[in-house]
């Protein structure tokens, strides 16, 4: 075949090497690309070396003609053509973005907003350093790097700069056979992805085929296969997945998400009669209710092709020919050009007949498609006959090129064969200007068929070829080609009107939406709008127009008017007189279209304000069209005209009441004739002469208008004035909404700013008194403004109904301060392009100024408050902002605001146009706050200063001077004096603002304006005002007035002595000015302002550092202060004075230490007071005086310390049950703490109680009331607010008196340590451990009435258990006992038992027992993912075997009595229930709640162990949850101090304190508990004292998962000795809590695995028990009477503490490694001290180092190990000092308190520890236990790792990048872990914040399902990594994600802001984003404190849209 094929290719003969190379592809693909038949989706089968080899190989020898080629490349072909695949200069870029990957636009330099570059381009040009945006591509989008046409500077990076000498010619023959291969390849694989037949093969493939084996059939298998639509949600097709395919429900969501990524997936492999049920059950399905519609008014079948394995085989194959072919191009550059070149060739005769016959064979195929074509087609050849004469061709679709076929088969192909194609045009054509000049001409050739394939199609426009339009329309070059050669413009409007018309009402011609509210078909047609807003975007210069460009222009506009026809007038509206509209009529997708059309429109007014041709034409045009909207009048008698008078003036005016006609708010053809006079140069004609025809004929019109002229506009006016007067309040939301729109942001530039300006025109160009009395005609003000106006309406009535004249002047005053309004802006709005004479900066400095006059406001605000339109969009707000404002930042964690400049406030405008009311007061509001100090005629806010109306415009200001007016002025000024009720204070307030303009005008024109004068004869106005001044009717204005009279007066004796040469010279200019002038007058006057604008600008930069200078000071200032402030309150505290705490007095001398022999004493002077917040009543905390009080007080599970295992999961999965050695401390890896905290908040216990019982209830009526109303507290769940901060709570912490102030003695009064060294301490206390129990003890103490044979037998086998667990085969013993086959009679022993059943109680608690030894514990082992409670994923509770089946109950008897003669000894325990001593009697129950909820924070686990532990033993397991849950506290407090950068004491929070000191009490009264079980106190001295248990892996292994341990509870199910091992595992632990005698040496558990702090805490907490009468006893029970005593800083304690650092440090030693990790964080600032170790320490070290690791080497840096000591030593101590400093109320050495210091000596000696470490771990001693404890240590590497290296650190967050485009970029290369497809990348990367991994959130690619609910990957992550919290950040859309629960979860913006300190949540401005230190620091300490639940509930409280989410799904 190879030969063949490289012959046929060296002969040339095209025809035979396609004939091989299709046969070799029959041959091949079927084999290479075959279906797996259990998974037919799954291609992951696919060899890739083996298509390598066999498919691009031989293909890559055909290029070469090289039958040698072993090369899956076309490197090769760049040896033959001499080409450098690595020189890119002079290319364009062309790269190819990813979706994801982020594009930069230069703001400065881009051509439009589509020009982009990639990151490596950007970062080597030199947009670089200018203003630039980034955003994420959706992936259809190249870098415009290279293009000249795309950056009016810099147009490519330093790569891509062209060079002139390359051009390198490819040898002829070589450029000849690389075309025709591709040919080749191309036409197969176009062929076979647009084929239509499902059945068959392309025709010349299988003709092909038949040659190739004529004899051979075999019967054809066949594929069910699903296509992608956008119709369809996930769940319906995972739903026809699982019903039809019979799949899991994971692998139909894989199936889906294959479907949506790749376009299609193959679902079934079988006969063609499967697979076509399958495809009919399918699409039977489709009225289903299961199947839900992501948009309503489609309902297709779901998308299934019943297909030919061939065919399915040949199309994958020629999907990875592509592929192949698209990375060819940057393999070998110039196969670019020529696949460009293919693509667009005319195919020749054999080709065309391929792809023509193709087409037949399609039509006849799809019965249905033919006929909706049919229909299609003569419609539109009808349609085009009409319009376009030329392109009367009848093939239209009969495609020439292979680009035609690739265009109009778009449609028929799936995703990624579409994408595919078009990354392939974008290397290609799209690099090459001619190309692409060629493939524009097609694709607007083809616009409208193109079109109309993607809008009868459902994909989104990113993955349809219409996407591409965007890649040449917006070439301005290239785009004014098309308009002028292709008639372009007229081509995509009439696709546009084709694809609108049949929304088009008969009878009114225009669009009605009533039926379908924006239908999806017009959504998709309006895509058309783009393309427009494209082409037109590049607005030609005044001589760029060429008659082509004009002809097709203006024919183009002609269409684009008949657009408009449709939409002029459209949604009329009518009063509703009598009743309420009865629904609210459709509105919305009339501003929809408008939105769309927007931008269009404002470049079409920008085209035609170059050419003044044009523009003329263009306006005659828009004139002549009016005519089809005759202006309308309400006169039921038929006439159009009134004539209206107002006193002595009047004039004729159409008859038209707003209130009776209808009017519609849509008006853009009226606005488009409003917008053309934006260019009022080139109108300038119609105030004067003209001979032109064209002006001749557009004056005429004008004039014929007369009025009407502006009429419409009017009207809107009227409209919106007359619904703030309440007049259409009946219309309801519908006119309400359509009015916001009219003046929001978003449209007012097309809409109500245009209306303004027609007006203008209007006024402009009609006689001033008309124009009055129209407007006041329109407004139904005509009687109001005549004097004798009393409220009597002669016009005809008002209203249907009766109103109230009250109602009636109400709504008069407020039609009249609307009109003065309109009055108003008419004169005072000269802002708008071509209005005033002023550049187009000062328009939007204007409105920043105004959005700041409201208050000072940060960036994003002012950009949100700005009109969306084109022309603003190219001016830089930044620039206009930076001119009108100066920048603050207040904090530097908060947004930067910009505050106005003061010598802005006098442009201030209270009656500015884009004000809203409230806009309006809050301006008002805020001027007279910031103007309260200043100047009085600032405080007036006087009319400002405005630039000169433009020629055109200039009469404007007559209307101020007509004695209409100042009649009206003068008659509010009346009434306002009388009090009359048709008078207002905001009425008089606009009235003096008018007379202040029109002083303002004759100010600046005082001779000819004449406003005094005029004003002065007419009525004597400033009479009428001096009689308000200083009265109580002006004082709204007062100020205003008093500065009007000034100015009045002033400018009256002005005149009066007038110096005529000054003013004259003012008037003079403006009207000798030509045209050119002007032009000239205002570039200079723009150069100067933009002169004074830069100076400004630097003037501000350095008043801006200045500032900021200034802002550091006042911070450092506070910060000191507030130092100050808490040094104080420190002092108070400790200085005793009136503090919120129990006054103490301590005594003690030298240096303060809180515990050992020399320890200081504390005495209580007064106890503390608190106040319950729910009563208000005081009480002392005191344990008889005082009434029990609690704080609110919240727990949860914590994982902030939990070890992780080195895949950096966190080692809870380790036993999903309580271990039994998890009772006497907690585990080294602290699976799981619970944190407790509080708000500080104090109430008694019982007023708690009836508030958490009153809001129980009240729920349970509210969730009855309200079903399923989601809700963020559950009190369910115990939870409440704090009834004072309402911060979320769940239990309440008992505040405990002092010590000091009980009965309750301290150990050392008990204690006889006192005069022993610490050395001889531990080797007595050893010794007493060392020794063997005495029997003899028990047994007096017992029933030794009768030592039963059960007894002995007990006896042995604990003895016998001994002996097994020292050979660490530990259930072998034990199984003597549980076998049926046991010698013991059961019988004999029921009887015993009965017997010695004393009574009911005790009875249960034996029965209870025993049934916990037959417990079978299967969910022990069923792995799963989470053991928290909160997250918990785990497997229900499993039915667990019953206690009372016959066959047990002997054995159960057995044991029962068994366990009775054990636990005999110790009735005090079994029988009390008191949790602490008598003397906090009252607490009991307070702590018992407590201690309840506490527990239920623990993991769930051997449900009837810990139950009954809990019921019996509930004081012992109270203590140790308490003791280790203060540890956690404790911890973390000391972790967040130490993080945060603050001393340990001294910086401690209230609400800290509260709960350390809460804590430490409660730990100490619950001391109590464990006089009854001293044996495990003695088995916790053993952990430190005596030998571990041999290291074996087996042992040590109890905390690894992978390999379960032999006497854990976590065996597997699976071995039958299941049930003995339990019964094993929870007998030792009996054994080791009741320590059933025996000789007994070694320590239960390794000291590796225990967690030191909490075993110290909870030693030193319960030592002091151990003494009785002066004696230390380890091994005997003792005394039994009840005692009272707690931990008091004794010796005993003292030691306990110091033994237990030496063991930290043997842990640390034990666990160093020398290569991971040289971060020691505690002590990083003493480096250089501690590298230079001195000698003496080293070798200290390196001594204990043998002593623990004989076999090791030796570390080289004893220096780090060291390092490891002082931050183990740190972490074990900084916890206990804060507890200790809380129990004994010791006051800590001052160097604690100062976060300077930094030595560990303070810490020691306050404990009363050797003051350095040296001197700690020197002597015979240290190496004696550490050579004992270096037993712990395993000798395989293996069991080695998996112990918990040492110290402890917190779980923190993650450093991130400090540039966020850094962090985008990162995850743009992150693939879906599930499914890793190519060229789609996960839609919603997401970064875990505690770990770093990238996850794949809220897709259904990586959920995962787990007991049947559904799991997200950041869900399911959160799990593994952090625990019941986590905090995520979404890197695409800038937000971070904190969740809790799956119902409690929300969204914060991440923490990068951009240069003004805005964070953008979404990423939707784009601005480079930084990160901000300071937030992330916040973001760091809320985690660490655990306040991620807090935070997502009170931040629930404020934003309620979080509760919408479902965030079990993220
Ligand atoms: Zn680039
Ligand atoms: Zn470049
Ligand atoms: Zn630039
Ligand atoms: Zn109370
Ligand atoms: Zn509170
Ligand atoms: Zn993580
Ligand atoms: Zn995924």
């Amino acid at each position: 075949m190879l030969v063949d094929l490289v012959s046929a290719a060296q002969k040339e003969d095209w025809a035979e090497l396609r004939n091989v190379l299709y046969k070799h592809w029959l041959k091949t693909c079927p084999k290479l690309y075959s279906i797996n038949n259990e998974q037919p989706w799954d291609n992951t089968g696919f060899n890739e070396k083996l298509i390598n080899e066999q498919l691009f190989v031989p293909l890559v020898s055909a290029f070469c003609i090289d039958s040698q080629n072993s090369d899956s490349t076309l490197n090769g072909l760049n040896k033959l053509a001499g080409t450098d695949p690595t020189k890119k200069t002079g290319q364009m870029c062309g790269h190819v973005f990813k979706n994801g990957e982020l594009t930069y636009t230069c703001m400065d330099c881009a051509q439009d907003g589509t020009c982009v570059m990639c990151l490596e381009c950007f970062e080597a040009s030199i947009h670089k350093n200018h203003k630039y945006r980034l955003h994420p591509s959706s992936g259809s989008g190249y870098c415009d790097c290279g293009d000249i046409d795309a950056w009016s500077d810099g147009y490519a990076c330093s790569n891509h700069t062209k060079n002139d000498e390359e051009s390198h010619k490819i040898p002829e023959e070589l450029l000849l056979r690389t075309r025709k291969i591709v040919d080749i390849i191309l036409i197969y694989c176009i062929n076979l992805i647009t084929q239509q037949d499902d059945a068959a093969l392309p025709k010349d493939i299988e003709s092909v085929k038949a040659e190739l084996n004529r004899d051979v059939t075999t019967a054809p298998q066949y594929l069910t296969v699903l296509y992608n639509d956008e119709t369809h949600t996930y769940e319906s097709v995972i739903k026809v997945l699982e019903l039809y395919i019979h799949c899991t429900k994971d692998q139909a969501m894989l199936v889906a998400t294959l479907v949506d990524r790749e376009g299609r997936s193959a679902v079934k492999l079988g006969s063609k009669n499967e697979c076509t049920k399958a495809k009919d059950d399918f699409q039977r399905k489709k009225s289903g209710s299961t199947v839900i519609r992501r948009s309503v008014d489609r309902s297709l079948p779901l998308a299934v092709k019943v297909m030919d394995t061939e065919l399915f085989a040949h199309q994958n194959h020629a999907i990875s020919l592509l592929n192949w072919l698209n990375i060819q191009m940057d393999v070998f550059p110039s196969l670019r050009e020529i696949v460009g070149e293919a693509m667009l060739a005319q195919l020749n005769e054999t080709e065309k007949e391929i792809v023509i016959e193709e087409n037949v064979t399609s039509m006849e195929e799809g019965q249905e498609q033919i006929e909706v074509k049919v229909e299609e087609e003569s419609e539109e050849s009808i349609e085009n006959m009409e319009v376009d004469e030329e392109s009367t061709c009848p093939q239209k679709s009969e495609a020439k090129t292979l680009l035609e076929t690739i265009l109009l088969k778009d449609t028929e192909m799936w995703k990624s064969a579409r994408s595919l194609l078009h990354q392939m045009l974008m290397k290609t054509v799209f690099m090459n200007y001619e190309q692409k000049v060629k493939f524009s001409k097609t694709f607007i050739q083809h616009y409208d068929k193109i079109y109309q394939y993607f809008i009868d199609d459902d994909h989104d426009m990113d993955i349809s070829v219409v996407g591409l339009s965007v890649q040449f329309l917006t070439v301005p070059a290239l785009a004014r080609q098309l308009i002028a050669e292709d008639d372009a413009f007229s081509v995509i409007i009439k696709t546009l009107i084709s694809h609108t018309n049949k929304y088009i009402k008969e009878e009114s011609k225009r669009f009605d939406f009533m039926g379908r509210s924006f239908p999806t078909e017009l959504k998709r047609s309006l895509n058309i709008s783009r393309d427009m807003a494209y082409l037109l975007n590049a607005v030609p210069s005044s001589d760029g127009w060429s008659p082509e460009l004009r002809t097709n222009f203006i024919k183009g506009l002609k269409h684009f008017l008949n657009f408009l026809h449709h939409l002029q007038g459209m949604d009329e509206v009518k009063r509703q007189a009598g009743e309420h509209q009865i629904w609210e009529s459709e509105w919305e997708t009339a501003f929809n279209i408008l939105l769309r059309m927007k931008d269009v429109i404002s470049l079409i007014i920008l085209w035609t304000n170059t050419n003044k041709d044009v523009h003329n034409e263009i306006l005659l045009l828009c004139l002549e069209e009016m005519d089809q909207h005759p202006i309308t009048s309400t006169d039921e008698n038929g006439g159009t005209h009134i004539v209206v008078e107002v006193e002595t003036v009047s004039a004729t005016l159409r008859n038209f009441d707003v209130l009776r006609g209808g009017v519609s708010i849509h008006q853009p053809i009226v606005r488009l004739i409003a917008g053309l006079f934006s260019s009022p140069d080139f109108v300038q004609f119609l105030k004067g002469q003209t001979e032109n025809e064209m002006e001749v004929k557009i004056r005429n019109r004008v004039k014929l208008l007369g009025k009407d002229f502006y009429e419409m506009s009017l009207r809107v006016l009227v409209l919106c004035a007359q619904s703030v007067a309440q007049l259409w309040r009946r219309n309801g939301f519908s006119l309400v909404n359509q009015i916001h729109n009219y003046f929001s942001p978003l449209c007012r530039s097309e809409m109500f700013d245009r209306d303004i300006l027609m007006i203008q025109v209007g006024c402009a160009i009609t006689p001033p008194v008309d124009f009055l009395l129209h407007l006041l005609q329109r407004f139904r003000l005509a009687q109001w403004a005549e004097t004798s106006f009393e409220g009597f309406v002669k016009q005809g009535r008002l209203d249907n109904t009766k109103m109230d004249t009250e109602d009636l002047s109400k709504i008069t005053v407020t039609l009249a301060e609307e009109f003065l309004q309109l009055i108003i802006m008419i004169v005072g709005e000269r802002f708008a392009p071509g209005v005033g004479k002023c550049p187009s900066m000062s328009g939007l400095q204007r409105e920043v100024v105004h959005v700041l006059c409201t208050g000072s406001q940060t960036f994003s605000h002012i950009q949100h408050k700005m009109s969306h339109d084109v022309p603003s969009k190219r001016i830089s707000l930044h620039e206009a902002v930076n001119a009108v404002a100066d920048f603050r930042k207040p904090l530097a964690t908060s947004a930067g605001q910009f505050y106005l400049k003061n010598d802005c406030l006098n442009q201030f405008n209270p009656f500015f146009m884009h004000y809203s009311k409230s806009d309006q007061s809050q301006a008002e509001q805020h001027q007279t706050k910031i103007r309260s100090k200043m100047d009085k005629s600032i405080r007036a806010c006087i009319p400002p200063k405005l630039p000169e109306f433009n020629t055109f415009f200039e009469r404007i200001p007559d209307i101020l001077r007509n004695p209409l007016i100042i009649r009206i002025l003068r008659l509010i000024i009346d009434r306002t004096t009388k009090r009359n009720r048709f008078s207002s204070d905001r009425l008089f307030h606009k009235a003096l603002f008018i007379v202040g303009m029109a002083l303002n005008e004759e100010e600046t024109n005082p001779e000819e304006f004449n406003f005094t004068g005029i004003a002065e004869d007419t009525c004597g106005l400033i009479e009428a005002l001096e009689g308000l001044q200083g009265k109580q009717e002006s004082s709204i204005c007062h100020l205003l007035l008093d500065e009007i009279i000034l100015k009045y007066k002033r400018l009256r004796g002005l005149r009066a002595g007038t110096s005529k040469e000054e003013t004259t010279e003012k008037i003079e200019k403006p009207n000798n000015e030509t045209v050119e002038e002007a032009k000239l007058r205002r570039a200079a006057k723009a150069a100067e302002m933009r002169k004074k604008a830069m100076s400004k600008m630097t003037n501000m930069q350095t008043k801006f550092m200045k500032q900021i200078e200034e802002v550091e000071r006042k911070e450092d200032q506070t910060t000191s202060n507030t130092n100050e402030q808490t040094n104080v309150g420190k002092v108070d505290f400790y200085g005793k004075s009136d503090y919120d705490e129990d006054i103490v007095r301590a005594i003690g001398t030298d240096f303060p230490v809180c515990i050992g022999a020399n320890r200081w004493k504390a005495e209580i002077i007064s106890e503390r007071k608190l106040t319950c917040i729910l009563c208000q009543e005081d009480e002392p905390v005191h344990p008889t005086n005082g009434k029990p009080m609690v704080c609110a007080a919240f727990i949860q599970q914590s994982q902030l310390f939990t070890h992780k295992n080195r895949n950096g999961e966190l080692m809870t999965s380790t036993s999903t049950s309580i271990s039994p050695k998890d009772l006497l401390t907690a585990p080294a890896t602290l699976q799981y703490g619970v944190d407790v905290s509080t708000c500080s908040h104090s109430m008694h216990f019982e007023c708690y109680k009836t508030m958490f019982e009153a809001n129980k209830n009240r729920e349970s009526l509210r969730a009855r009331q309200q079903h399923g109303s989601h809700k963020m507290v559950e009190p369910e769940e115990g939870e409440y607010l704090c009834p004072l901060c309402k911060r979320l709570s769940n239990a309440a912490i008992p505040i405990l008196p002092a010590t000091q102030i009980t009965p309750i003695r301290g150990f050392s009064t008990v204690s006889g340590a006192i005069n022993e060294e610490f050395d001889d301490w531990v080797a007595r206390v050893k010794r007493q451990l060392d020794m063997p129990c005495s029997n003899e003890n028990i047994r007096k103490k017992g029933h030794s009435r009768k030592r039963s044979h059960s007894e002995r037998s007990l006896l042995d086998l604990e003895k016998q258990a001994q002996k097994d667990e020292e050979t660490t085969t530990p259930s072998a013993g034990l199984l003597a006992l549980v076998t049926p086959h046991s010698e013991t009679d059961p019988a004999g022993i029921v009887e015993m038992v009965v017997r010695n059943v004393e009574n009911d109680a005790t009875n249960e608690f034996y029965n209870e027992l025993a049934a916990m030894f037959l417990d079978q514990d299967p969910i022990a082992n069923s792995v799963s993912p989470i053991n928290t409670p909160e997250a918990t994923p785990i497997g229900g509770t499993t039915p667990r075997s019953n206690e009372s089946t016959p066959d047990k109950k002997p054995l159960s008897a057995q044991i029962q009595h068994a366990l009775h003669t054990l636990i005999r000894p110790f009735p005090g325990l079994v029988n009390s229930n008191r949790l602490c001593g008598n003397g906090l009697e009252q607490y009991e129950e307070s702590i018992k709640e407590l201690g309840k909820n506490m527990i239920k924070f623990r993991k769930k686990g051997n449900e009837s162990k810990t139950k009954f532990i809990e019921k019996h033993l509930k004081g012992y397991v109270i203590a140790t949850v308490t003791w280790q849950s203060a540890a956690h506290v404790a911890r973390a407090i000391s972790s967040y101090l130490h993080y945060d950068g603050k001393p340990l004491f001294g910086a401690l929070n209230t609400r800290h304190r509260d709960c350390l000191s809460a804590m430490a009490r409660l730990c100490s009264s619950l001391s109590h508990n464990l006089q009854f079980l001293q044996n495990a106190i003695s088995d916790m001295l053993r952990i430190l004292c005596c030998e571990p248990p041999v290291a074996s892996s087996s042992s040590v292994s109890s905390t690894i998962p992978q390999s379960p341990p032999a006497g854990a509870p976590s065996t597997s199910t699976s071995t039958p000795s299941n049930s003995s091992t339990n019964v094993t595992a929870n007998f030792t632990f009996l054994m080791q809590l009741f320590n059933l005698g025996g000789p007994k040496k070694n320590a239960n558990l390794n000291i590796l695995q225990v967690d030191i702090l909490s075993l110290a805490i909870s030693l030193m907490m319960s030592i002091g028990w151990t003494w009785h009468n002066g004696n230390q006893l380890l091994n005997t029970v003792g005394n039994q009477k009840q005692r009272q005593l707690a931990p008091d800083g004794s010796v005993d304690e003292a030691y306990v503490l110091r033994l237990s650092l030496l063991a930290h440090y043997f842990q640390i030693f034990a666990t160093y490694e020398e290569n991971d990790g040289n971060d020691v964080q505690m002590t990083e600032e003493n480096e250089e001290v501690v590298s230079e170790l001195d000698a003496q320490t080293n070798q200290l070290l390196t001594k204990l180092f043998f002593f623990c690791r004989p076999y090791e080497s030796r570390p080289r840096r004893m220096d780090l190990l060291y390092k490891r000591l002082e931050e183990g030593a740190q972490n074990l101590l900084r916890p206990i000092a804060l507890i200790y400093h809380f129990l004994t109320l010791i006051d800590p050495p001052e160097a604690l308190k100062d976060p300077s210091i930094n030595s560990s000596e303070p810490l020691f000696r306050y404990l009363s520890l050797p003051s350095k470490i040296e001197e700690q771990i020197s002597g015979s001693l240290v190496e004696n236990l550490f050579s004992m404890w270096s037993h712990a240590i395993p000798r395989d590497s293996f069991s080695r790792q998996e112990i918990v290296v040492q110290p402890v650190r917190p779980n923190l967050l993650v450093d991130l990048p400090l540039k966020y485009s850094q962090l985008i970029n990162q995850v743009s290369t992150f693939r879906c872990p599930s499914i890793p497809i190519e060229e789609s990348t996960s839609n919603v990367p997401t970064i875990c914040l505690v770990c770093g991994q990238v996850l794949c959130s809220q897709a259904y690619c990586c959920q995962r399902i787990i007991d049947k609910q559904t799991y997200g990957a950041c869900r399911y992550h959160m799990s593994q990594c952090s625990g019941s919290v986590g905090i995520f950040l979404r890197v695409r859309d800038c937000n971070l994600v904190l969740m809790t629960t799956r119902k409690r979860g929300c969204f914060r913006p991440a923490p990068y802001v951009d240069e003004f300190g805005e964070s953008d949540q979404g990423f939707r401005r784009g601005n480079p984003l930084q990160l901000n230190k300071g937030l992330y620091q916040k973001l760091k300490q809320l985690w660490l404190q655990q306040g991620v639940t807090e935070e997502v509930v009170n931040y629930n409280e404020i934003d309620f849209r979080n509760h919408q989410y479902d965030w079990g799904h993220f």
